[in-house]
């Protein structure tokens, strides 16, 4: 054993003669012996190291066993510290009692008993060795609970910085917010038509239900890509908006040109010809989408907006899905 890491254990007695017994009795055991002529010396120490236990003499001048145990009581330092009383003086119960009252956890009595000296010590040293180990699996614990945190937490911060859907590699809904947020605001100042197309899978749960999940996925890559490759110019921007549910901004762009751009989805979705035997539409996989458009004024809101194409998207659901439908 390390000699740092090696346990301490007190001694403290006024009399050089009762410490060099002791000491001799104790000398081949793993620990340090450190003492102390009184109990002052003794509390000095106390807040100095650590010790393991505590063999306290009773009869000192000064201060006496029972009071420096008092005080060691005291302190949250020295409050759990187990010591033993060693005594010569009478083993009448009143002062038995006393020695408990003020914190002993046992006696000894003079002449000591080498062996039960020993083996009185022995088991304060295994439990304290114990309770310092327990001590440092508690702080690993701690500190790897920390870097737990600390990585969760650079997770969240990566994941907020990202603006795409980790899926279908598209926008995700944060940068649809980010996005729509500024072309609302050009759109109000030049006065020009903005447009959103909303494409929702029809019977996407079933078909979800039936093929598994990951066939899910596949099937919303897929449409995530024709969704992309279905808008023209630079400006149009396309973003998985939920689920199954994506949403399209064309700036500078009405009615008219966002159904052409709808109609391009729709029909090259169809022609990607996914098999969905569970659509009561059609054999493959088709979308219903929702058309809005607005030249925003000072009292229109984005949800507004939002709020036109998803009742429009709703209205193509009601009319038999793999359809679109315009807000009036
Ligand atoms: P409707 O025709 O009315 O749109 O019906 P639907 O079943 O398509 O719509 P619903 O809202 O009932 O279900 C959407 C389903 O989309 C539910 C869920 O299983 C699936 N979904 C949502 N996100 C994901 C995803 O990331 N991966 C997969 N595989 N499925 C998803
Ligand atoms: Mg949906
Ligand atoms: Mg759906």
């Amino acid at each position: 054993m390390d000699i740092s890491e090696q346990v301490n254990i007190l001694i403290v007695d006024d009399k050089p003669g009762n410490i060099l017994v002791l000491e001799g009795i104790l000398e081949n055991l793993e620990c340090n012996i450190i003492t102390a002529s009184s109990g002052n010396v003794a509390l000095g120490l106390m807040l100095e190291y650590d010790f393991a236990l505590v063999l306290l003499d009773v009869q000192m001048p000064e201060m006496d066993g029972f009071e420096t145990a008092t005080l060691m009581k005291g302190s949250e330092r020295t409050k759990v510290l187990p010591i033993i009383f060693v005594t010569a003086i009478s083993k009448e119960q009143w002062c038995i009692f006393k020695g408990y009252e003020v914190g002993a956890v046992d006696y000894l009595f003079k002449p000591i008993e080498p062996i039960v000296l020993k083996s009185k010590v022995k088991v304060f040293l295994e439990l304290y060795e114990q309770k310092r180990l327990l001590k440092k699996q508690a702080e690993l614990l701690e500190i790897r609970v920390k870097e737990l945190l600390d990585l969760k937490q650079v997770n969240c911060y990566l994941e907020n910085l990202s603006t795409l859907d980790g899926l279908t590699g598209i926008p995700n809904r944060r940068s649809f917010d980010q996005f729509i947020e500024t072309s609302w605001k050009n759109a109000m100042r030049e006065q020009l038509q903005l447009s959103l197309v909303m494409v929702d899978i029809d019977f996407f749960k079933d078909y979800n239900d039936n093929y598994g999940h990951l066939k899910g996925d596949d099937c919303l890559i897929l449409v995530a890509k024709m969704l992309l490759s279905s808008i023209k110019r630079p400006i149009d921007f396309v973003a998985r908006y939920g689920g199954e549910e994506f949403m399209a901004v064309l700036t500078n762009t009405g009615k008219q040109g966002a159904l052409l751009v709808a109609e391009r989805m729709k029909k090259g979705i169809e022609q990607l010809a996914i098999t969905h035997d569970y659509s009561d539409v059609a054999a493959w996989v088709t979308v219903s989408i929702g058309v809005a458009e607005i030249i925003p004024q000072p009292t229109d809101s984005i949800m507004d907006l939002i709020k036109n194409v998803d009742q429009a998207l709703y209205q193509a659901k009601q009319d038999g899905r793999n359809k679109i439908c315009c807000s009036l």
